[in-house]
């Protein structure tokens, strides 16, 4: 008993643990040290769980331990930051897979034990845990383009097939929950997780490229109901708090994304968003202005107020670097320079100001969306570096577009505009931008960290 009150009470030490690194976590100041903190407690909590008296035998745990540790650090090590989003919809459907896994394993068990109630929640385990891991496995497969397109996949009756496959779920439910110890409990356990199998998919496959980032922060708050859920089934508290605030920080993060994006939070619930059709080249008016590094560095030079806007395509060439010496260089000669930062630029949130930072652009030079939009008439520049749709007009001025009604960088209210890319490639969403055909556009192309490299050059040369 005395060692169960210990080991209780490093389960709280834990859960604040977890809870203040949360709190860090929202400064990118303190965000290091809430995640060292949090990973200390996550060590001691796993090091107290493995204490408990009902851990009998060690050896499935270490081997289980030792090939999840290993598969973990070869991924961690070998996802490039532009491969992350993909690599955290992995791990979260992993999550999922556990949970329904720790049902499992309970109604084996202890089956026929379990009341009505007991029986709910073994069922609401295992359904959270499938959906999550096959919904996963989806988004992963659609941002990685494998097996499937990353385009938003739709079929008439749709929302009656996930109507019904949703009643066939509850049904079996209740069905399998009257009786546990009924041998048809074991069918009807097996129909519910392969119908939540199937509306994993159901509810990821007709997302459109763009609504990517609410889908992996939904199946990320998922999973941590899943855990949560799975807390109850094992009866450890620690489990039903961890995956508590990972839930509720899931969903915020949701919400918060679903704000950025102008989306219905009930939309994104149910998984019938982001199918619109298609924006055509017809819709783009204008025509493609290449200009040379040379020229390029004439208006940067002869810039007060730059505007640079970053997005996925820094990250894929690793520009960030660069761009804090072109920074350097504009600032040494008396321009002013900003970053425009939209929340679902790059591929994860936050992915633009992680990787401004790692190259000591200071925060403050950072300016969220909302706060730079207003003052984007008076600026001389906007320098667009590999970011596409979140500088697309579409999603203002074609409701056909997937884009529409997602809040924009307006960067062709600037004076003027020049895009860094490599070519008249497309987006994450798959549009053309008719930003690209503006009078006030120009287009750099190349390789966004040669392109900068080149810039810097220009300034060098000219002694500044
Ligand atoms: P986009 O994906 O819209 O565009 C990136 C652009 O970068 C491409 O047009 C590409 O053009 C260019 N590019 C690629 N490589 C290079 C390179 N080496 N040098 C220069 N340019 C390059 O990026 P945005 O950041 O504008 O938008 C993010 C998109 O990703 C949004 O649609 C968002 O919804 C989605 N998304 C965001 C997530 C998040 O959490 N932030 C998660 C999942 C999806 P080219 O090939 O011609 O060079």
């Amino acid at each position: 008993m005395a060692l169960e009150s210990l080991l209780n009470l490093v389960y709280i030490l834990s859960a604040v643990t977890f809870i203040l690194g949360f709190k860090l976590m929202s400064s990118p100041e303190s965000a290091q040290r809430g995640n060292i903190i949090s990973g200390v407690g996550m060590a001691a909590a796993i090091v107290a769980s493995l204490m408990f008296p009902e851990v009998v035998r060690y050896h499935y745990i270490g081997i289980g331990f030792a090939v999840g540790t290993a598969i973990g650090l070869l991924f961690a090590y070998r996802t490039p930051m532009t491969g992350m989003p993909q690599m955290v919809g992995l791990l979260n459907g992993f999550g999922g897979l556990a949970s329904l896994f720790v049902a499992w394993a309970e109604f084996d068990a202890k089956g026929d034990h379990q009341s009505f109630f007991g029986g709910m929640v073994l069922w609401l385990t295992a359904i959270i845990g499938a959906v999550t891991f096959s919904g996963s496995f989806i988004a992963w497969a659609k941002l990685e383009e494998k097996f499937i397109s990353g385009k938003p996949i739709s079929y008439s009756g749709q929302q009656y097939v996930t109507s019904a496959v949703l009643l066939g779920m509850v049904v079996s439910g209740v069905m399998f929950s009257l009786d546990l110890a009924a041998p048809e409990a074991y069918y009807y356990f097996a129909a519910f997780c392969a119908l939540a199998l199937v509306l994993g998919v159901l509810l990821v496959i007709p997302i459109g490229g763009a609504d990517m980032p609410v889908v992996i922060c939904l199946l990320n708050s998922y999973s941590g109901m899943a855990a949560c859920a799975s807390g109850f089934v094992v009866n450890n508290n620690l489990l039903i708090v961890a995956g508590a605030l990972v839930g509720a920080s899931g969903i915020i993060l949701t919400l918060i994304m679903c704000k950025a994006m102008n989306r219905s939070v009930a939309n994104v619930f149910l998984g019938g968003f982001g199918a619109a059709v298609t924006t055509t080249s017809a819709d783009v008016v204008g025509e493609i202005k290449p200009v040379k590094t040379e020229d390029a560095y004439l208006m940067l030079e002869a810039a007060n107020s730059v505007v640079i806007v970053p997005g996925y395509g820094m990250a894929v060439s690793q520009a960030q670097h660069a761009v804090r010496e072109l920074m350097e260089a504009i600032e040494k000669n008396g321009g002013e320079v900003r970053f425009a930062i939209h929340p679902v630029a790059g591929r994860m949130p936050g992915h633009m100001n992680v990787l401004l930072a790692e190259a000591n652009i200071s925060y403050d030079a950072m300016v969220e969306m909302d706060s730079i939009n207003p003052s984007m008439d008076t600026v001389d520049v906007c320098m667009i570096i590999g970011a596409n749709d979140v500088v697309n007009p579409a999603a203002k001025d074609d409701k056909g577009s997937p884009l529409y009604g997602m809040p924009i960088i307006e960067a062709t209210r600037a004076r003027s505009v020049i895009v860094m890319k490599r070519s008249m490639g497309k987006g994450f969403a798959g549009v053309e931008n008719p930003l690209f055909f503006k009078n006030n556009t120009r287009m750099l192309f190349g390789d966004a960290k040669a392109s900068l490299q080149a810039l810097v050059n220009e300034f060098k040369a000219a002694g500044k």
